[in-house]
């Protein structure tokens, strides 16, 4: 082997993504030839409106097809403010809204806005897998903070030490799709103003609720001042591959995270973000609906879930996951659902560690492939039983 110089342990130590390499297993098994009904994937699997299609094909013809402003197109940064607005109540002005490629661009911005080396950041777990890893390449060090059912006060108060400066937050959560209570977010806040921490809270699941209300730090002027608010069309519009997100920042912040963005990516292409602006109009015809598609199949999955031994499954209040409690270890179900029954989840425990026992569905897939999914897990869980 002819020598070669060091790669940087910043990313030879990172973590895989768990998810994004579930889904090019999936992918790669599928060009192979096998059948796999995909429910690892948080891509809510349903086309982009043709009309935002359009929309994007008459911005390239029009000629937006150069540099823009770095920190997004104007009339849209005034859209994400408006909605803002109207969803959580926090006054935005458009200088405080960056558009960025995708949530996950908008979460690595705002810690790479606050983070300096050896800060630690509060991380929930179970929780999405790119947290910790965007904390690690911002020179910080993420510390899991369990929160399964609900945060627990006094737990979080004794995981901060003087290193600490940040928790994220995601509400509805992925991966139990639980949407944090008002009353949990009012006393993480409090507990931030105490030890002066930021709150980077990721909401790009807030579009997809079912019931009950959705609270956000952000709603309180006090709130707002030391939050940092992930968002995304991706899940909202079926738009994960269009790489398209914001970051809502605290007045007279937004021109330190620009810098990030004018030193790496420049700026969200403008035809995407023509696109973006298109699918805000058609919200109140495309949302509720996708809404119901999600929500019919959570019902479904659920109920049969439950039903089957081994399984504990309750129904959460959002978005498109299902997180049921196995009896088995939940390394080898999820192993054995791919091997021996073409059906691809992640397990629980690929989300931290206070996520083992569960399996995380992700219910993208058309009814009859659930369906079906939903067959094969109930035979596979009904000869385990007999078995044991
Ligand atoms: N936050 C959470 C909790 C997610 O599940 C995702 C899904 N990828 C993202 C942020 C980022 O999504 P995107 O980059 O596609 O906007
Ligand atoms: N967030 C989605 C998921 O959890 C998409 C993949 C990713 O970006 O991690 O599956």
């Amino acid at each position: 082997m002819p020598s070669q110089p060091r790669l940087a342990a910043r990313v030879t130590g990172l973590k895989p993504s768990a998810t994004v390499e579930m889904t090019e297993r999936v992918r790669a098994a599928r060009a192979s030839g096998r059948r796999i009904i995909g429910l690892s994937s948080g891509d809510p699997g349903v086309p982009t409106d043709p009309r935002i299609v359009e929309a994007a094909l008459r911005a390239l013809h029009d000629g937006d097809t150069h540099y823009g402003p770095a920190a997004g197109a104007p009339a849209l940064r005034a859209a994400i403010a408006e909605r803002e607005a109207v969803r959580t109540g926090a006054a935005y002005e458009p200088a405080d809204i960056l558009i960025t490629p995708g949530g996950k661009f908008a979460l690595l911005a705002a810690l790479m806005g606050i983070v300096q080396p050896g800060d630690e950041v509060l991380v929930p777990e179970p929780g999405w897998v790119s947290y910790g890893p965007c904390v690690r390449l911002c020179g910080g060090e993420p510390v899991a903070l369990a929160m399964l059912d609900r945060i627990d006060l006094n737990r979080l108060a004794a995981a901060i030490t003087p290193r600490t400066i940040a928790l994220i937050l995601n509400s509805p959560v992925n991966p139990t799709a639980r949407v944090l209570s008002a009353a949990e977010l009012d006393g993480v806040l409090a507990l931030a103003e105490r030890h002066n921490l930021w709150i980077v809270f990721d909401q790009v699941y807030s579009d997809l609720l079912h019931a009950g209300r959705f609270a956000a730090p952000q709603s309180s002027p006090a709130g707002q001042a030391r939050t940092l608010v992930v968002d995304s069309f991706s899940k909202t519009f079926g738009m994960t591959g269009w790489r398209l997100g914001s970051l809502a920042m605290p007045h007279g912040t937004g021109r330190s995270f620009l810098r990030f963005m004018q030193h790496s990516v420049y700026c969200v292409p403008g035809f995407v973000q023509q696109a973006g602006l298109h699918a805000l109009t058609l919200f109140d015809e495309l949302v509720p609906r996708f809404r119901a598609m999600f929500r019919a199949r959570q019902v479904f999955a659920a109920e049969r879930l439950a039903a089957m031994p081994g399984f504990a499954c309750a129904l959460p209040d959002a978005g498109f996951y299902l997180f049921p409690r196995v009896a088995d270890d939940d390394v080898a179900q999820a192993a054995r659902w791919l091997d021996e029954l073409d059906v691809a989840a992640l397990p629980g425990s690929a989300f931290g560690a206070a996520g083992a026992g569960h399996i995380r569905l992700s219910l993208t897939t058309s009814e009859d492939d659930l369906a079906e999914a939903m067959a094969r897990i109930g035979k596979m869980a009904t000869q385990q039983e007999s078995a044991s």
